[in-house]
C-alpha cells in the first residue's frame, strides 16, 4: 500500500490563513522611533551595560543579514554586527501588547476563529469568514493592507487548507509577501522544500537525513514512512505527515474576550425594584443576542451594581454553559434580590455581563460524544 494511504486524509474545505508580523518588536519601534532608520536594530538589553547577560528578542532585517536573530545571547550581536550600526533597544512588552491587541482587533473584522501563537503570530480560519465575499487570499490582502495603513508595520500571510501548509506559505512569503498554496500545488511546493524549512526538524535529525541523500520534501516522501518510522519513531510519522502536507488540527480560538455585557448609568437614581428588573431583562436579551451572534456560550453571569454614593460590587453566578435570556434575568434578579441596600439606597449604574465565554461548537461536539 502507498504511504499516502496509510497515513489520515486532510479536509480541503477548510481556509486558513497564518499572519505573522515581520520582525514584529523592531519593527514597532522603528515605527516609533525615526532615529533607527538604516540601523541595524536588536530588541534586548544592552549587553555592555548588563554584564553582558541577556537574550535577543527579536532584530530587524539589517541586523539578521549580519546573522543575528531570536533568542541568540545579546553579546553575539558587538560581534556580529558593525557598532556604527550597531542599536540596542530595549524591549517594551507593554507596548507590543498594545500593538498586538490593534493587529486582533483587525483580524476580528474577518472571523473570530483566531488563534493566537504569540503576540505577533495567529492562524485564522476563515472558511466562514465575516466577509463572505471575498476569497481567502482577498481576505489576507485585506488584513495586510489594514495593518499596513492602519498601523505602518509590515506582516506576510500564508494560506491554505490547513494551519501547517499555512504557516509554511507565510515563511516562504515573508517578508511583507504573501502566498497561496492549493491543494493541486501543495505536493510540488512541499517536495521543493528544503528540510530545514519543516517544523519539529532540529540540527540533529537534519544531519542524520542528510547523510542519507534526505534533503528536501521530496526526498523525505522518496525516503519512506517504514524508514522514517523505524529511524525516528513518533517524529518520523509527524515528518511523513508534513512532508505529505497533512495537518488536521483546527484553530482553536482563544476566547476573544472574557465577558461581554452591557451597562447603564442613572441620573436620577433608580429605587424601583420593577424598573432595575426590566432593566436586566434587556440587557439579558442583548447579551444572549450577541452571544448568539458570536457562537459563544457562557458560564458566569456578572451583576454589577453601584450606588447613589458610587459604592460598586460586582457579583457573579455559575452557570451550565448557555445563551437563554431568561437563564440570564433570572440569575440576575437573584443575585439583585441578595444585595437589597443597593435599591435603598438608589442604584446609579446597573450591568449584567456573561462570562467565561467559550465556543459553542466545542459543546455541541462533547454533546455528541456522550451518545
Ligand atoms: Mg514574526
Amino acid at each position: 500500500m502507498a504511504d499516502r494511504d496509510l497515513l489520515p486524509q486532510n479536509d480541503f474545505s477548510r481556509r486558513i490563513i497564518h499572519l505573522d508580523m515581520d520582525a514584529f518588536y523592531a519593527s514597532v519601534e522603528m515605527r516609533d522611533r525615526p532615529e533607527l532608520a538604516g540601523k541595524a536594530v536588536v530588541i534586548a538589553r544592552d549587553p555592555r551595560k548588563t554584564g553582558g547577560h541577556g537574550v535577543v528578542a527579536t532584530a530587524n532585517y539589517r541586523a539578521r543579514k549580519y546573522g543575528v536573530g531570536s533568542a541568540m545571547a545579546a553579546v553575539q550581536a558587538l560581534k556580529l554586527i558593525p557598532a556604527r550600526e550597531l542599536v540596542f533597544v530595549e524591549p517594551d512588552f507593554a507596548k507590543y501588547r498594545r500593538v498586538s491587541g490593534q493587529v486582533h482587533d483587525l483580524m476580528h473584522e474577518l472571523t473570530d476563529q483566531i488563534e493566537s501563537v504569540a503576540l505577533d503570530e495567529a492562524y485564522l480560519d476563515v472558511t466562514r469568514s465575516k466577509m463572505p465575499d471575498k476569497s481567502p487570499l482577498q481576505l489576507a490582502s485585506w488584513l495586510q493592507e489594514r495593518i499596513f495603513q492602519d498601523l505602518r508595520l509590515t506582516s506576510s500571510f500564508g494560506v491554505s487548507y490547513n494551519k501547517f501548509l499555512a504557516k509554511m506559505g507565510s515563511e516562504y512569503a515573508k517578508p511583507f509577501g504573501r502566498s497561496y498554496i492549493s491543494p493541486d500545488r501543495a505536493q510540488a511546493f512541499l517536495d521543493r522544500q528544503e528540510i530545514k524549512n519543516f517544523p519539529g526538524i532540529g540540527k540533529k535529525t537534519q544531519e542524520r537525513l542528510q547523510k542519507e541523500g534526505v534533503l528536501t520534501g521530496g526526498d523525505l516522501r522518496a525516503y519512506g514512512l517504514d524508514r522514517l518510522l523505524k529511524n525516528f519513531k513518533k517524529a518520523g510519522y509527524y515528518m511523513a505527515l508534513h512532508a505529505y502536507g497533512i495537518d488536521l488540527s483546527p484553530v482553536r480560538a482563544s476566547r476573544q474576550r472574557k465577558s461581554l455585557g452591557k451597562e447603564r448609568t442613572f441620573e436620577p437614581v433608580i429605587y424601583d425594584q420593577d424598573r432595575a428588573r426590566a432593566y436586566l431583562r434587556d440587557f439579558s436579551k442583548t447579551v444572549a443576542a450577541e452571544l448568539d451572534q458570536r457562537q459563544l456560550l457562557a458560564r458566569v453571569i456578572i451583576l454589577k451594581l453601584r450606588d447613589r454614593n458610587f459604592k460598586t460590587i460586582t457579583r457573579r453566578q455559575m452557570i451550565q454553559p448557555s445563551r437563554d435570556p431568561d437563564l440570564f434575568y433570572q440569575q440576575a434578579a437573584e443575585l439583585l434580590d441578595k444585595e437589597p441596600e443597593f435599591l435603598a439606597e438608589g442604584i446609579r449604574l446597573l450591568g449584567l455581563s456573561a462570562g467565561e465565554l467559550e465556543e459553542a461548537h466545542y459543546q455541541e461536539i462533547s454533546l455528541f460524544a456522550d451518545e
